[in-house]
């Protein structure tokens, strides 16, 4: 479903992404761990174009797109609608939730819908109702987000990014933002997502939860793939970066 080839990325001097290759596969979840600052982010970013890679390839639901050498300069081939169609196809849970103050529960959700594909706002309204119960939201559809709380708010976000419908969900740390009581209501909307069979690709700390919703785990090591394979496989690997990482967890 998602495929990501040789992909660089540097923010001036600094390479944060040096030949980054991997495939998650329709229907499983891929988790990203790793060290501060080694990248994870910034891959995600650039997997829905929120950053834009210097160089590799891209495919997200069967659509295709390369950066840097390639011939025809990639940046004026990627118009303003490809870019959209991919960022629709792959949405993204951020740490912050960023919901939109102003706008009611049932609006954040509903409002991308009508944005960007477009849609009549009362059959975005349906959307967004069934999406918000099926994160438990539903009662909360006419509540501002400041009188949510973190856990809350972040299912209305996670609700957001399914009435999208898009192919792959993002998450950034979805529960690091949270307080600690609040962490496992949100770790068990992601985990009934897994469940259903949904693609996903995921950045976390919670390293438990990685290991038990993951088909794939991918360590990241200042911006390069130091490990990856099932969890068990990670868990167990004999990179050494990798074993002093994950060594408080296992
Ligand atoms: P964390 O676990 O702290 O969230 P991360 O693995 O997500 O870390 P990134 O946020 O991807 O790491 O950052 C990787 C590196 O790129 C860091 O050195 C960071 O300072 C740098 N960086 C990230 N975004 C930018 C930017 N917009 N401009 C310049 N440097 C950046
Ligand atoms: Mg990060």
């Amino acid at each position: 479903a998602v495929e990501a080839r040789h992909l660089v990325k540097h923010y001036d001097q600094l390479t944060v992404l040096r030949d980054v290759s991997f495939t998650v596969d329709e229907g499983t979840v891929t988790t990203i761990i790793g060290a501060s600052g080694s990248g994870k982010s910034t891959l995600l970013r650039c997997m829905n174009l929120l950053e834009r890679p210097d160089q590799g390839e891209l495919a997200i639901a069967g659509e295709r797109v390369s950066f840097g050498d390639t011939v025809g300069d990639a940046s004026s081939a990627l118009s303003r609608a490809r870019i959209q169609r991919l960022r629709a196809s792959a949405t993204m849970v951020f740490q912050q939730f960023n919901l939109w103050p102003h706008l009611t529960v049932l609006g954040n959700v509903s409002e991308p819908p009508v944005r960007v594909k477009g849609m009549a706002r009362h059959q975005a309204n349906q959307i967004a109702l069934h999406y918000l119960e099926r994160v438990g939201m539903a009662e909360r559809a006419d509540s501002y987000p400041a009188f949510l709380s973190g856990g809350q708010q972040q299912r209305v976000a996670i609700a957001r990014a399914l009435a999208m419908e898009p192919r792959v969900l993002l998450f950034d740390e979805p529960t690091s933002a949270l307080d600690p009581e609040r962490v496992n209501e949100v770790l068990g909307v992601i985990r009934d997502l897994a469940d259903e069979g949904r693609t996903m690709l995921m950045v976390t700390h919670e390293m438990a939860f990685a290991r038990e919703v993951s088909d794939q785990l991918i360590f990241l090591d200042e911006g390069v793939i130091g490990a990856a394979g099932t969890p068990k496989q990670v868990f167990d690997s004999n990179n050494e970066r990798c074993r002093r990482f994950i060594a408080p967890a296992a």
